[in-house]
């Protein structure tokens, strides 16, 4: 592969949809932060060898995520590692030795957190390359695994560890600089130049994007088949997904508290603040009804729980919708939809399968108020 084009064909993909991806990260519609930030107290964390925080913590959150099988166990167990040469690749690596062999991880080990989530990085590649049963991945999709592997990651120590998790959360975000910084203009400007030799480094701000979105997704979609496909893996990413965020706006709202269960009110004043809010930025002639007849509307949604209040991951209020159901409880009808974010489509998708989840006549039954509006992602 010497050149943009050769890699553009490698993945199937066309110039204008990276193009786009990339806008929509500028644009602030794709999100690069895994989950919100921790607000642990700043503690050292101390890390075991690099044996112990293999067997210890990076083999329990692959394997928990990555549907808890045999197969996923073997290829974990099987990885050989070894020491970084000071006369070979400065970089760490994982390598195929290509006859079906285990894997081997090269890497130095200092027992910082930084070397842990490289571990964690190299041990999905190794996963990847067992799982498709060494058939080669396409760069991009081969770095999407990887950086998955430190989501998981990240994910296993914010419910195992607090420090740690604060620690990985912000060393992905303070690697995200250069992925998503320097990676990202180098790409965009190999894009706009057609003959621009390739750079493994143009791999990782798609890699990294697709990855925070699939773990997003991880809960739906299994990320399994993903680590399985290896040559039909790009088919795995969703690029076009991403890239039709191109057009939308990020939301300028304030993030959105945790629900408070012990004041519901604050709650329930909050959520009619950020459809009034959101509302205003939609315009289409809600704000300008008068006032009460816009509280009254309002309030009898909150009261009969027909009303769904949409959060991007990062809890910001992207658009909300109510509606109506039939007297027998058997249809339901749109109200209102207000997504000045422009993401119509995520606020549909969110808003049916809300509905379906809630058995779309559960407008007659109690259920709680907060189960009903927790945020979707
Ligand atoms: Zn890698």
């Amino acid at each position: 592969m010497n050149r943009i084009e050769d890699w553009l064909e490698l993945h199937r993909l066309d110039a204008t949809l990276v193009q786009d991806v990339l806008a929509a990260y500028r644009a602030g519609a794709l999100s690069s932060q895994p989950l919100p930030a921790s607000d642990a107290p700043d503690a050292t964390v101390r890390l075991p060898a690099r044996h112990e925080c293999f067997v210890n913590i990076v083999v329990p959150a692959l394997v928990g995520s990555l549907d808890d099988d045999v197969d996923v166990r073997d290829a974990l167990h099987d990885i050989e590692f070894a020491e970084l040469h000071s006369d070979g690749p400065r970089n760490p690596h994982t390598v195929d030795p290509g006859n079906g062999g285990p894997p081997i991880v090269v890497m130095a080990w200092r027992g910082r957190v930084d070397d842990l989530a490289c571990l964690a990085h190299e041990c999905a590649h190794a996963l990847q390359i067992r799982l498709s049963g060494h058939d080669t991945m396409p760069p991009v999709a081969r770095e999407a695994c990887a950086f998955l592997g430190e989501l998981l990651l990240v994910d296993h120590a914010s419910r195992h560890n607090p420090a740690l998790f604060k620690a990985l959360l912000q060393t992905w975000t303070i690697e995200n600089e250069s992925y998503l910084g320097a990676d990202l203009d180098a790409l965009s400007d190999a894009l706009s130049k057609s003959g621009t030799a390739y750079q493994y480094r143009q791999n990782y701000p798609v890699a990294r994007l697709a990855a925070v979105q699939l773990f997003g997704r991880r809960a739906q979609h299994g990320l399994h088949d993903l680590f399985a496909s290896g040559g039909g893996a790009m088919k795995h990413l969703p690029v076009e997904s991403m890239a039709n965020r191109a057009g939308d706006v990020a939301s300028h709202l304030a993030p959105m508290p945790e629900s408070d269960a012990d004041r519901p009110g604050m709650d329930a004043y909050r959520r009619l603040g950020a459809r009034t809010l959101l509302d205003i930025d939609y315009w289409k002639g809600a704000s300008e009804e008068r006032i009460g007849d816009y509280y009254a509307r309002q309030l009898r949604h909150g009261r009969e729980r027909t009303v769904f209040l949409a959060l991007d991951d990062d809890r910001k209020p992207v658009g909300y919708a109510t509606w109506s159901v039939s007297p027998d409880g058997g249809s339901v009808t749109l109200a209102r939809q207000a997504a000045p974010f422009g993401d119509h489509l995520a606020l549909q998708r969110a808003l049916e399968q809300h509905l379906h989840a809630a058995g779309a006549v559960d407008a007659h039954h109690s259920r709680s108020a907060r189960a009903r509006q927790a945020a979707w992602r």
